[in-house]
């Protein structure tokens, strides 16, 4: 069984990941239990800043590390919030960023687009470093695409989910149940290139 340190401290990505890791043979263990510092995210693409917090928690514990980057594309407000995803509401309204005035701060940008204007896609890109200078890091990218909703579905479900309509599930991403989701989603996609690199490796 091999070590491996999952670079995040975001509960909801360790019970998604974690679940699809428990099918491999991976002894994974938080980056939370090592240390508590954050890299700073101030890459241009996903791919970057995922690159960034693998090679960081690596750093930091002499292990293999995995890491993610993900966040929402808007098509018609030409890309964003993209790899701002999580502090596009920062400042709304007078308010700190949180999930619930992201989506508000969202749904006024789309207010009064009909359905065909509101095409969104969530991105994730998943990177795995050997080492922490590892020269050819395992990379892997997922897309989920759906439609912004004209409001929230439910007051449950992580970030953008509640307002993120998926077409070929008929619910929004919050109402689709975490096994499911685990299937299907940007970062299970992203995962799931990763770990058939991996295998491959180990053949
Ligand atoms: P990260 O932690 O830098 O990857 O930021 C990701 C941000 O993108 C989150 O704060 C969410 O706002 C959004 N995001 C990424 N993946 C999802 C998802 O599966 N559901 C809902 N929002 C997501």
């Amino acid at each position: 069984m091999k070590t491996l340190i999952l670079a995040t401290g975001n509960p909801h990505k360790v019970k998604e990941v974690h679940a699809m890791l428990e099918e491999y043979d991976f002894d994974v263990h938080l980056q939370t239990d090592f240390f508590c510092e954050e890299v700073e995210e101030d890459g241009l693409s996903f791919v970057e800043n995922a690159l960034k917090k693998a090679r960081f928690a690596s750093q930091k514990t002499g292990l293999p590390a995995l890491a993610d980057d993900s966040g929402l594309e808007v098509e018609v407000l030409g890309g964003e919030p993209g790899i701002y995803s999580a502090r596009y509401g920062e400042g709304y309204q007078g308010q700190p960023a949180s999930d619930e005035l992201n989506n508000r701060k969202l749904l006024d940008a789309l207010k009064g687009l009909p359905y065909k204007q509101r095409k969104a896609c969530y991105y994730c890109a998943m990177v795995f470093v050997r080492h922490a200078t590892d020269p050819v890091p395992i990379i892997g990218v997922g897309q989920w695409c759906g439609e912004i909703l004209m409001e929230p579905r439910t007051e449950y479900g992580v970030g953008y989910d509640p307002i993120m309509w998926m077409p070929q599930h008929l619910r929004s991403a919050s109402e689709i149940p975490l096994e499911v989701k685990n299937q299907v989603s940007h970062r299970a996609q992203a995962l799931r290139q990763v770990l058939q690199q991996l295998q491959q490796e180990r053949l």
